[in-house]
């Protein structure tokens, strides 16, 4: 009777297990584990379906390989060819590499700092001429898309064996999404192709919906390309400010963008009307107001590549004004002093703003510098260019403060400005934007929205007081917002942060370091020197920029997206069910790891019995295919080739086979 009851016990103890939902971990597949990797077979297969021969690259290694004497691939004049400068390495020549994020920390794996080793990766330039290029994130595999088939395959192919799957454009975003551990990468960055149009209508619009000017731009457009053909074209478009205009537009525009033209004509989400997408399921779709309103709204600020990978995208485009621009830079020779003209500015702040000045206000080293500009419909008001002079004056009279450089300029256009500042330009003026963060190897970012009411004129000392605390390299505050950002019926039109909708500046802050310093300690500098700002402003009252993230930001979700995570991640998963689109800290990334190698579910024993034997069932089903086929394919061609040589032999008689014959038979 004992006997019986303790087995029943442990019977009810087994089925409850089997239910109990429990943590427990699914795994992408990775390059060791040959039933579910594909086989080189396979790679070639899959290499006939890209449009070039040459569009897959098998076994990429990273950039700096040619550079270690130990690796395969060492290549002294391919090294001394990387482009290296006295300052570092520019940012055209790094955005345009397959191989190669920006910064040397996102191809890099960056390990806790208890481990001996805080990052393993291939540091552009080894440290002894022993030292080992080792892969870190960079991609194993890379498709360098030119087409539309191009991604369809590479979709179809990493969802087929489950392999992770990263998207790289430029390779700038902030927390190094465009690159990742065993993955197979897209390179969208040679999908170059340009059209304006003079009247756009998105497909599927009701009868009489007016046209708008607007420009398609491929995926790997960046903004200077973009603005010298909308220049050509006599127009103007809201785009992002870059060392050489190197920002692209498809990751700028899926992760919100913001433009010195935002207050004016509203952030990039606002201004994109279309855009032709790869979804994870490999379907190509359009994607717009009128077709798909869910996923236009999702795509625009979701981020990418978290709701497929972007073929191109349309974006209005403005009537062409002429530009005034704003300089200022000026030295505080002590720390009154600074603190003194930051609170001076602070009570101009929002007033330079609603005035319809935007552009940047950068500090670093008691060094305070304005780069402003309005379109001139805006400027010849007395406002305008009163309020700033106004400031200017001020701080002329503020002890200790050597004022360098204040002055207006106009320019033909906003694209005008941005070749002029952007480009190495012998006459660009203040802040040099085109060295904005040039030279250094590693980058960390950390942005915070603040609303209006936190950059009053009443909080000036307050927030003076936050800016020259900051400890790192850089603070860029985008004064970016207020007009048409924060036109309050846009506040759920996109998935853009709705705090974007009650912001003027997106306070950001970079620090930079040589690809020898600890990681961890640059990002923790970031990390601290954001916390006063967003204590002023906790989400979902402020947030953080996607674009600029800041890898500590624990309450992602709601820093990203205030209240509209919820609706984000019901459309992803509908959209995405088999998680092929996952970055860090992007849409339904909870429970993934930091690498997105694998996930912690919590299941049932039974479930997830279930869902793994499945999927093992299915890989070993695909692979027994494929060696199958494999295997048959050379027994074919063998049996072909054997019976060809013997056609060939009976009707030339070259060789007597009678012998084999008779051996033959007297065998049998
Ligand atoms: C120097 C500098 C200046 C900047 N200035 C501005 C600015 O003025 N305004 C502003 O808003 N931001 C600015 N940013 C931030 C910028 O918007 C982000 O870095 C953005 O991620 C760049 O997108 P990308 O396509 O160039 O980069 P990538 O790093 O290649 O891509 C960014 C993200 O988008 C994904 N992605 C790329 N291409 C595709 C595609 N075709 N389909 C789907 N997903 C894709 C990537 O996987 C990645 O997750 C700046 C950044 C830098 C480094």
């Amino acid at each position: 009777m004992k006997l019986q009851l303790f087995s029943l016990f442990s019977f009810v103890l087994l089925i409850s297990s089997a239910c109990r939902g429990e943590a427990r971990r699914i795994c992408k597949c990775r390059p060791n584990q040959w039933w579910c990797w594909p086989t080189g077979w396979d790679w070639d297969e899959f290499s006939t379906k890209l449009s070039t021969p040459n569009a897959l690259i098998k076994n990429q290694r990273p950039m700096g390989a040619v550079c270690y004497p130990k690796d395969p691939l060492y290549d002294p004049v391919a090294c001394q060819s990387l482009n290296y400068t006295l300052h570092g390495f520019d940012f055209a020549f790094m955005s345009s590499r397959i191989n190669a994020t920006n910064w040397y920390n996102y191809d890099s794996i960056i390990y806790p700092d208890y481990f001996e080793e805080t990052e393993v990766g291939c540091p552009y330039f080894p440290l002894t001429p022993d030292s080992i290029c080792e892969q870190g994130r960079v991609p194993l595999y890379a498709v360098n898309a030119s087409t539309t088939q191009d991604i369809v395959e590479a979709i179809k192919l990493a969802s087929k064996w489950d392999i992770r799957l990263v998207v790289k454009n430029t390779g700038h975003d902030a927390i190094g999404r465009a690159f990742g551990v065993n993955a197979l990468e897209i390179f969208t960055y040679n999908m170059k192709n340009l059209t304006v149009h003079n009247n756009f209508v998105p497909k599927g619009a009701p009868r009489g919906t007016p046209p708008v000017p607007a420009m398609t731009v491929g995926a790997g457009v960046n903004w200077d390309q973009a603005y010298a053909a909308a220049d050509a074209a006599g127009r103007t478009i809201a785009g992002g400010l870059s060392p050489m205009g190197t920002v692209g537009t498809a990751g700028w525009n899926l992760g919100t963008g913001h433009s010195l033209l935002s207050s004016h004509f509203g952030l990039g989400v606002d201004n994109s009307l279309e855009f032709t997408v790869v979804l994870p399921d490999a379907s190509v779709v359009t994607v717009n107001e009128y077709l798909t309103p869910d996923l236009y709204w999702a795509i625009r600020g979701g981020g990418g590549p978290s709701f497929g990978v972007v073929v191109d995208i349309t974006i209005k485009l403005h009537e062409a004004k002429k530009y005034t621009g704003a300089f200022y830079e000026s030295y505080c020779n002590s720390d009154a002093c600074f603190l003194e003209l930051l609170t001076t500015w602070m009570k101009y702040h929002n007033a330079v703003a609603d005035a319809g000045w935007s552009g940047i206000w950068p500090t670093c080293d008691r060094i305070f510098y304005l780069t402003l500009g309005t379109p001139y419909d805006v400027a010849p008001s007395r406002q305008t260019i009163n309020v700033l002079k106004e400031f200017m004056e001020e701080a002329k009279g503020i002890l200790g403060n050597h004022v360098t450089v204040s002055e207006f300029r106009d320019y033909d256009s906003f694209e005008d400005f941005c070749e002029k500042n952007l480009k190495q330009d012998p006459t660009a003026v203040g802040f040099n934007m085109t060295e904005i963060v040039f030279g250094q190897v590693q980058l960390v970012t950390s942005s915070w929205l603040l609303p209006r009411e936190a950059t009053a004129p009443e909080n000036a000392a307050k927030m003076a007081k936050a800016v020259a605390s900051v400890d790192s390299a850089v603070v860029v505050p985008f004064l970016v917002g207020g007009g048409a950002v924060n036109d309050p019926a846009k506040k759920s039109s996109s998935a853009a942060n709705p705090a974007w909708r009650n912001t003027l500046v997106d306070m950001t802050i970079a620090e930079t370091g040589s690809e020898f310093d600890d990681i961890n300690v640059l990002q923790k500098t970031v990390h601290d020197d954001i916390a006063p700002f967003r204590a002023m402003a906790p989400p979902p009252y402020g947030g953080m920029y996607l674009n600029e993230a800041d890898i500590l930001e624990e309450e992602w979700q709601v820093a990203q997206w205030g209240e509209q995570y919820p609706r984000l991640l019901e459309i992803k998963k509908r959209i995405d069910p088999k998680d092929l689109l996952i970055v860090r800290m992007g849409v339904n990334s909870e429970g993934w790891d930091d690498e997105i190698t694998c996930k912690t579910v919590t299941t049932s024993l039974a479930a997830y019995a279930f869902t793994r034997t499945k999927t093992v069932t299915t890989n070993l089903a695909a692979y027994a295919f494929t060696r199958t086929t494999e295997i048959a394919s050379v027994w074919v061609l063998v049996v072909v080739l054997i019976l060809t040589l013997v056609s060939l032999n009976w009707y030339l008689q070259l060789v007597d086979t009678r012998p084999v014959v008779s051996l033959f038979q007297a065998f049998l």
